[in-house]
């Protein structure tokens, strides 16, 4: 198999797109739908053409170009069942734990409720890369909008345990002020410190800071180092259990 191709191009005010190419069907996928003007321009740029849109959640900067590039191209729109009623054109809904096929590529479904109930990642098991839409961003998660902090601490559970070298691409450019209040809770994080200058370099030139790895958010993303002894103590929760910690940097974060 040649290997997809991802595409990631940034839209809106602070949000990226990203198209999956298949070289040898010529299928593309839109993660999302954020802009259909800007999703049609990086297929352009590309010369690629839309086969299908993977919708992660129901918010209006995830879906509001899906009717116009539906309408242009007669794309697929796969999209959460738990949301199906809030999100129009859909026409194949999914499940935590589903699979489909794509151009020969498993892509195997997680439920990540949380930032809203029904929300779906995505992971191309054999290109090893998960969409995780407004739930895991580097350096920090989506709002709990629609869930607790227990749904979204087990949420990111399930994101935790794929497999390290897992890349990840997200919802939004946040990558910036994430680091700012990470430091606030992990100060002494040696690897921390380092990407959040590395992170500002970027910025600095205009660059992206995605995607990611599960590895670089385990060893640096304060949403997943509940356990952390170092974070406990400037939390003063040394024997709180991790979802409880979760919760702290949680609302922490929520009043930064
Ligand atoms: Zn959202
Ligand atoms: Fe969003």
């Amino acid at each position: 198999m040649a290997g997809l191709e991802f595409f990631q191009f940034p839209t809106l005010s602070d949000n990226y797109g990203v198209l999956v190419h298949d070289p040898a069907s010529g299928a593309t996928a839109s993660i999302d739908a954020p802009d259909a003007g800007d999703v049609h321009k990086a297929l352009s740029e590309k010369g690629w053409s839309l086969t299908h849109i993977l919708v992660t959640h129901h918010h209006w900067d995830h879906v509001q170009g899906i009717g116009d590039l539906k309408s242009e191209n007669g794309c697929r729109v796969i999209g959460p069942a738990d949301e199906a009623d809030k999100i129009e054109h859909i026409d194949e809904t999914v499940s935590d734990g589903d699979t489909f096929d794509f151009c020969g590529e498993t892509v195997s479904c997680i439920s990540t409720p949380g930032h809203t109930l029904g929300m779906i990642n995505f992971h191309f098991t054999d290109s090893g890369v998960v969409f995780t839409g407004d739930t895991l961003f580097a350096l920090g998660c989506g709002r709990i909008f629609e869930g607790d902090p227990a749904m979204m601490w087990s949420s990111m559970q399930k994101l935790m345990a794929l497999p390290a070298e897992t890349i990840v691409y997200c919802g939004h450019e946040y990558t910036q002020t994430n680091a700012r209040f990470a430091l606030s809770v992990d100060p002494d994080n040696a690897k921390l410190v380092i990407r959040a200058a590395q992170i500002d370099a970027l910025r600095a030139d205009g660059k992206p800071t995605l995607p990611t790895t599960i590895g670089e958010e385990l060893d640096t993303n304060p949403f997943l180092r509940a356990s952390d002894a170092s974070i406990r103590k400037v939390l003063g929760m040394e024997s709180a259990d991790d979802a409880e910690v979760f919760a702290e940097i949680r609302k922490r974060k929520d009043n930064a």
